[in-house]
């Protein structure tokens, strides 16, 4: 006669260390950040197809304050809203000085403004805005450009990198919109608490 002695181990206890080898595992795996799509960057809600064609822009008002000029652009965007969805968001417009580079770059602009920019689902439009910049006294007016992009901030889900780990990414997903949210009201924060009309 053998005795045999089962060792007894609960159905619960099994499923608890698969579950928790699985968190494990996917907690190694990086997949792509639900929110940002991979860009470690966020913008308003569908303002990521907002494509800025063209900036024109012409120099209408010089006033001297303190040392400085106070110049109002007028400045006109041609963009185009290529999804679906009507969109409203910031465009960031920076002037920039010629001499120093006619890229968007730390020592070429002269003086940064925000605006925003409400564009129905898939229309194009012209829009024209004044915009006042502040600049150094010395600044040659003929050696100016005006720049403009989508503002984008960095992606508080991600933290910018683009990845999240497999085991929160069915929780990311699923409250994108929560997140989508955040990264709108940093939107709103770094442009100066600047709200939708
Ligand atoms: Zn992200």
């Amino acid at each position: 006669m053998t005795l045999s002695i089962k060792p007894r181990v609960s159905k619960k206890y099994i499923g608890f260390i698969v579950i928790f080898n699985l968190l494990i595992v996917t907690s190694l795996v990086n997949v792509e950040c639900p929110v940002c799509q991979g860009t470690g960057l966020v913008s308003a809600p569908g303002m990521e197809n907002v494509e800025i064609i063209t900036v024109k822009s012409e120099l209408r008002i010089v006033g001297v304050s303190m040392g400085h000029k106070m110049c109002v652009y007028d400045v006109e965007l041609s963009v185009i809203n290529n999804g679906p969805d009507d969109t409203e968001g910031y465009i960031k417009l920076a002037l920039l000085d010629l001499s120093k580079g006619d890229e968007f770059a730390k020592d070429s602009v002269l003086d940064e403004a925000y605006v925003t920019l409400e564009v129905p689902g898939g229309t194009s439009l012209d829009v024209t805005y004044a915009v006042l910049f502040r600049v150094r006294a010395y600044f040659i007016r003929s050696k100016t450009k005006i720049y403009a992009e989508v503002v984008y901030v960095t992606d508080v889900t991600c933290k910018g990198t683009g990845k999240v780990p497999l085991n929160s990414w069915l929780l990311v997903n699923g409250f994108k919109d929560i997140f989508l949210g955040l990264g709108q009201e940093q939107v709103q924060y770094e442009t100066g608490g600047m709200q939708f009309e």
